[in-house]
């Protein structure tokens, strides 16, 4: 066992903590209290190759291991949680997804314009009335000569307003259930397909999240992502490798919380000295840092099974759970150390609380985490 980062893998990792704070630290508290989704940002991460980490060189990506991308997952995280969801939901889902399940003219078709950041992407697979329970998915789709023509509407997909391309699960045999679902890559501007900004969320602000409508929209045989009735294992084993990518932005927030609660406590006085010199106060710190790294080696365990090629659908969902879970209370302890000053805009802890609660929902909830480690534990399947 080697618990040293390569060279590689701390070049990138510094790479992404460099811009992040130069491009990104900036302007995140403006792009919060606006709802301002930058896609420059996007754009520049593309030109330094990272938006496409993992992704082959082939493609357009860096071709680095998975165990860099969950660095550099964690140094953006780690300015804002808002940029971070927008890349792992462009990178670990949408662009994994074609590399692993699209043919040769769709990786050839997509992923370059991806990998440099010119276009975003989205995965639709939760909807209005259907989450946790996505095998019961509503959305259809319905051959129709050489087209199929897609119907439903997909709910709380992240860059859904300011993707070109979008995932899209449906039923295409109902009667099948998960294995009569298939997945599609429908391009922006397609009639029928329509998409509205969701407002008002609790966090993530500079973040697009968006419902997806899709009226009788018509698209080729060639959009089919796998072949028909593949949609549930491209968007489980897809959402995987997500779920390390959510681990790794965890711990950036944590991380977050924990340098701004360290910096406070020595700076701030009551009883004539720091209150770092308290040691309840101390206690609080050391609690974040313990949880921090326990949770941050979570994630390096599961992406050097994933970069091994080993089963990891167990570790992934260990790992978002811990470290969600980890990120939600560094948040929390951060604002108490701030104590009422955390509970206002003038720092950024109340963000980070705010954005850390999305983490223990998106890519399944803590929940549905627990139940995939039961089963993967216990030999159950998933769907019957
Ligand atoms: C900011 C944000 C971004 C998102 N981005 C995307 C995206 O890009 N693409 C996408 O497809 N989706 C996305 N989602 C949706 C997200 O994945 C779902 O919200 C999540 O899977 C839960 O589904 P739901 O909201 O319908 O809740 P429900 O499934 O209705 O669950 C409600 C509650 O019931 C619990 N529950 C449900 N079933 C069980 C069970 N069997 N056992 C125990 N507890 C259970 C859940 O854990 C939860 O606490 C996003 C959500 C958010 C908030």
């Amino acid at each position: 066992m080697n618990f040293d980062y390569t060279d590689e893998q701390i070049m990138f990792r510094n790479m992404a903590r460099e811009f992040a704070q130069r491009e990104i630290a900036p302007v995140t508290t403006e792009d919060d209290r606006g709802g301002h989704f930058r896609r420059e940002i996007i754009e520049k991460m593309g030109a330094l190759g990272l938006c496409g980490a993992p992704i082959p060189r082939e493609y357009g990506g860096l071709g680095t291991d998975y165990i860099t991308y969950t660095l550099i997952c964690e140094e953006i995280a780690r300015v804002s949680a808002s940029v971070f969801t927008t890349i792992t939901v462009h990178v670990s889902t949408f662009q994994i997804a074609i590399l692993l399940w699209g043919n040769e003219e769709q990786k050839r078709k997509y992923l370059p314009k991806a990998t440099t950041g010119e276009m975003i992407g989205c995965f639709g697979l939760t909807e209005p009335n259907i989450g946790s329970d996505a095998a019961n998915m509503e959305t259809t789709a319905r051959k129709d000569g050489k087209e199929w023509a897609l119907d439903g509407n997909k709910m709380w997909i992240t860059n859904g307003g300011v993707a070109g391309l979008a995932i899209v699960a449906a039923q295409t045999d109902k009667a099948k259930r998960h294995r009569g679902i298939t997945s599609f890559l429908v391009e922006k501007g397609t009639p029928g397909f329509s998409s509205k900004d969701i407002e008002n969320k609790l966090g993530l602000h500079a973040c697009n999240t968006a419902e997806l409508i899709l009226q009788n929209c018509r698209v080729p045989e060639e959009s089919i992502l796998g072949q028909v009735g593949d949609g549930f294992k491209v968007m489980m084993s897809t959402l995987d490798c997500g779920r390390v990518s959510i681990a790794s932005g965890s711990v950036g927030v944590a991380q977050a919380s924990i340098d701004a609660a360290t910096k406070y406590a020595q700076e701030r006085i009551q009883f004539g000295k720091p209150i770092a010199s308290f040691q309840l106060v101390q206690e609080m710190l050391v609690d974040m840092i313990v949880e921090t790294e326990a949770a941050r080696f979570l994630v390096h365990h599961a992406a050097f099974l994933k970069d091994k090629g080993e089963p990891f659908t167990r570790e992934a969902s260990i790992a978002k759970v811990f470290a969600s879970d980890v990120a939600q209370r560094s948040a929390m302890k951060a604002i108490k150390v701030h104590g009422g000053y955390g509970y206002s805009g003038e720092y950024p802890v109340e963000r980070y609380y705010r954005d850390a609660m999305a983490m223990v929902l998106y890519e399944g909830t803590t929940e549905i985490q627990k139940l995939v480690i039961g089963r993967e534990t216990l030999g159950i399947s998933a769907v019957s």
